[in-house]
């Protein structure tokens, strides 16, 4: 074959396209059939793979079928309806078409001017999305890729908003600034140290504060702890509160924290990515009644909104700050409408900005606020059903309560040490997983090991719930032999 210079041509992508989408359609449709989690060993796959790229283009038909034969069996389905792991993540058709347009189109959203409509649909549906959670129309927001990202850039929003010190200029070390102090709960997500590490803060910056027994922070020993702080040399500067914490999804006193963070001027940053969208739910805006007063905010639409990864939306009151602290405009970046337009660069690490608002458009509007809610009505109807199974059930014990649609739960055999629950527990978990029927993660809670089972899936319907039960109880017994 001579070698390749063009593009695959139009009509080797036609027939290609329409075999991709039919095999999409059916692996969708099939997806149940799949283990759940693959039964491979660390570098399986990678073995069944050449260690270097071909000499020779190869044709697309030969590639996918080695995708089909030598990568699928590596796949963990995050779309299979028994996937009730850590926070789910399933994408729907829509979102499945934004991503495949986007590539197609290739734009690239850095400034309004190197593509427009990717600056202005980015705005439009963050504020759609705003306002079908109920936040404040003073939040300016902005996508970036990750939770994780979108928290560390509140965290960098927060230390913009610190006066007196000229840290842009001269960094932390060389504007003088007392070693910054940011704090969280003990159940906050990991991304807040790792967004204090990347700005420099050290592990040692952020402070950890106790919880009840709802996992909640306890805003007096918020207070106790900036005090004392302060007391020591240190600046408190930022509060991270969680609107649903990855382990047991318990939401975080935010009107007393508001308070709290209002008295020392501290920027106060929620952290609803799973959580937040089921404020839509009329009876549910008290998720994020009090994020009002809040300084920053991020929730994900490609965790519980049926947005393909990635998508997270981050919302701030500050705009200007962030700015601030991210933007650099070196002369070939400058346009003529810079006075007129949001060029998104500015706020923000990155440069290049993949088309991500397309996705999010095509998937809000074919739910609409209404088909979302229906969506989430089911699944905290399914979480209390679950919920229910459990109690009912004298082997099994609640281990939190449930807020939404996480349940924690162990195993309890009669007669077992604290110990010895944990490692039954811990076996349960693996032979569960091991069995490719169901994946469960789990958590420690007061040093217990505790079983979570999560139900945010789009594909995930009562008989999955009920079946998921059915496999958790016969590897109980299973495990006790
Ligand atoms: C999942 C999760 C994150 C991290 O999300 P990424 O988008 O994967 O970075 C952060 N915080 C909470 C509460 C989460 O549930």
């Amino acid at each position: 074959m001579k070698n390749r210079i063009t593009d695959m041509p139009s009509e080797e992508f036609k027939r290609t396209g329409n075999e991709l989408i039919e095999w999409i359609d059916f692996y969708l449709a099939t997806v149940e059939k799949y283990r759940v989690v693959p039964d491979v060993k660390p570098g399986d796959i990678k073995k069944g793979l050449p260690d270097s790229m071909p000499e020779k283009g190869e044709s697309f038909d030969k590639i996918f079928a080695d995708f089909q034969e030598r990568i699928l069996p590596g796949i963990t389905h995050w779309q299979h309806p028994n996937f009730m792991a850590y926070f789910n993540s399933t994408c729907t058709a829509p979102g499945i078409f934004g991503e495949l347009i986007s590539g197609a189109l290739n734009a690239n959203g850095m400034l309004w001017k190197s593509s427009p409509a990717i600056s202005e649909l980015e705005r439009v549906t963050v504020n759609w999305f705003r306002d079908a959670v109920g936040l404040h129309k003073d939040f300016w927001g902005i996508i970036y890729d990750t939770a994780s990202i979108s928290t560390m850039h509140a965290i960098a929003n927060a230390k913009e908003k610190i006066r007196g010190y000229a840290i842009r200029e001269k960094g932390l070390v060389g504007s003088g600034v007392p070693p910054l102090r940011l704090y969280s709960s003990e159940f906050a997500h990991s991304s807040v140290e790792k967004g204090a590490l990347t700005l420099g803060l050290g592990l040692e910056g952020t402070h950890k504060i106790g919880t009840d027994e709802k996992f909640q922070m306890i805003p007096s020993e918020l207070e106790k702890a900036i005090q004392e702080d302060i007391n020591s040399g240190y600046k408190p500067f930022c509060v991270v509160a969680t609107v649903g914490t990855t382990s047991v999804t318990s939401i975080d006193p935010v009107k007393e924290i508001t308070a709290i963070c209002k008295k020392y001027d501290l920027w106060l940053h929620i952290d609803a990515a799973h959580a937040g969208v089921i404020a839509m739910i009329p009876g549910y805006e008290y998720i994020l009644d009090s994020v009002d007063k809040a300084d920053s905010i991020v929730i994900n639409p490609h965790k519980w909104g049926f947005v393909p990864m990635d998508c997270s939306l981050f919302f701030t009151k500050q705009p200007d700050l962030l700015k601030k602290a991210f933007s650099i405009v070196p002369e070939y970046l400058k346009t003529k409408e810079d006075s007129e337009v949001e060029n998104l660069m500015d706020y923000g690490v990155q440069l290049g900005r993949r088309f991500r608002s397309l996705k999010l458009w095509f998937v809000l509007r074919y739910y609409g606020k209404e088909g979302y809610i229906e969506i989430y009505k089911e699944h905290l109807r399914l979480g209390k059903l679950f919920e229910k199974l459990v109690l009912k059930d004298s082997r099994f014990e609640l281990m939190a309560p449930v807020t939404l649609s996480t349940i924690c739960f162990r195993g309890k055999p009669i007669g077992m040490s604290e110990e010895e629950l944990n490692a039954f527990n811990e076996s349960m978990i693996s032979s569960i997983n091991d069995s490719g029927k169901l994946f469960l993660s789990h958590t420690k809670l007061n040093g217990k090991y505790v079983v979570r089972l999560v139900i945010s899936g789009i594909r995930t319907e009562e008989n999955h719930v009920l079946n998921a039960w059915e496999i958790i109880k016969n590897n109980y017994e299973l495990s006790l032999t």
